[in-house]
């Protein structure tokens, strides 16, 4: 077993005054406080501290009416493929990477008209969106070979969808055992690329 897995394994273990972190990890670690001084009832479990999921959690992304000029897939065809997180444009719909993936490479291939439902798709726009669905799933094989994919529309809010009134066709990865313990127990996923890497990758790979 690893030092590190040895005191993964001892929940009496506390970061005391002379047992500092690795400082290879690259942090400052001046502000960082010894456990002593804390009140603490030792216990057998780890901590995964998430913040940053606040954002999501705290609904601040979701907009407050379904109108387009709140509507964040209204809103991200008018910025820069790397602000928006795109991957590629379409005449009539775009692919664009989820803030808040299941896994990396999770894409929302989305109209830029602003409508609900799937029967409100035109033809055109009905033909594209398979397309670029098609399309996906090839650039993320190539780039990540995952073992699978889901594909799917969540349709009205009851049915799952965060952003229920601009349609959106998700294309989600799934490689064998991505379906850990963490979504499960604690509605935590633990995603290894960050988003700026992944869409470079897909969008050199979608233009190849
Ligand atoms: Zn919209």
């Amino acid at each position: 077993m690893t030092s590190e897995g040895e005191q993964a394994a001892d929940p009496d273990h506390h970061l005391g005054a002379g047992d500092r972190p690795d400082p290879a990890l690259g942090m400052d670690l001046s502000d960082i406080e010894a456990a002593e001084g804390f009140p603490r009832v030792p216990d057998a479990f780890q901590r995964l501290w998430t913040p940053h999921r606040m954002v999501y959690i705290g609904g601040q992304d979701k907009p407050k009416d379904s109108g387009p000029a709140e509507c964040p897939f209204c809103a991200a065809p008018k910025k820069s493929d790397e602000e928006a997180l795109i991957v590629a444009r379409g005449e009539t719909v775009y692919a664009v990477l989820n803030l808040y993936p299941y896994n990396p490479g999770h894409l929302l291939i989305c109209p830029y008209r602003h409508v609900a439902d799937y029967t409100e798709l035109t033809p055109a726009e009905t033909v594209e969106l398979a397309e670029f669905t098609q399309k996906a799933m090839e650039v993320i094989r190539a780039v990540s070979g995952p073992d699978g994919f889901n594909l799917g529309m969540n349709q009205g809010e009851v049915a799952g969808a965060g952003i229920a009134a601009h349609l959106h066709q998700h294309v989600v990865p799934r490689w064998s055992g991505d379906a850990n313990f963490l979504p499960i127990v604690a509605q935590t996923k633990a995603l290894p690329q960050v988003h700026a890497d992944v869409r470079a990758a897909l969008s050199k790979e979608w233009n190849r």
